[in-house]
């Protein structure tokens, strides 16, 4: 009887394994991988809420590896003296290098509670990362559609994991909270804004 491989803690049983789609095998594994995004992407959405709490666009970042969270990061400074660099993910990436951990990055799986924009997708790719699950689409400022294959060769030839949608009513609900607040001026008015409002 085969186990789960996606998460080092999953043991359910998996039938035969299964051979297609349809089948038993494939269908538990796609069960357990579904299990372990929700299980880490809830961290996200609360480094999201704090995020929120302080004023801030409600973006949560986690590194999960091995089963075990390696780095977090939320959004800063996305009021006041707004930089675009401080998005949760590059956060989360310096407070992994920070860390003096020495892993493969390409296991890292990054979970993100919104659609990596075209600079923090980008910069993942060209540290290492191959797997990135997100719970609310950026609709207007997404960049995980790149067209990798029009690109250099460092490029082109990337086989990236692309997750969407895990607990996106839940990364929703945050984003729409921001949006209804007038007090939040960052990105207000913008087609995101209203894209997220009219849900
Ligand atoms: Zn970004």
């Amino acid at each position: 009887m085969a186990v789960c491989s996606s998460s080092a803690r999953c043991h359910a049983p998996h039938g035969n394994g299964g051979r297609g789609a349809g089948e038993p095998g494939i269908q538990e594994e796609k069960k357990c991988a579904m299990n372990r995004h929700e299980k880490y992407m809830k961290i996200a959405l609360d480094q999201a809420r704090q995020a929120l709490v302080l004023g801030d666009f409600p973006v949560g970042c986690v590194f999960e590896y091995r089963d075990e969270i390696v780095a977090t990061g939320r959004r800063f400074n996305s009021f006041g003296r707004v930089n675009e660099m401080d998005h949760a993910e590059m956060v989360a990436l310096r407070a992994l290098f920070d860390s003096d951990r020495r892993l493969d990055i390409g296991e890292i799986t990054v979970y993100s509670t919104m659609e990596p924009c075209l600079m923090c997708f980008a910069t993942l790719l060209v540290n290492g990362v191959r797997k990135i699950v997100y719970s609310y689409e950026d609709a207007m400022g997404g960049g995980t559609n790149l067209p990798l294959r029009m690109l250099s060769p460092l490029y082109r030839d990337l086989e990236v994991e692309i997750t969407g949608a895990i607990l996106r009513e839940q990364g929703l609900a945050l984003f729409k909270e921001f949006f209804a607040n007038p007090e939040n001026n960052y990105l207000a008015d913008s087609l995101l804004a209203a894209y997220t409002l009219k849900q």
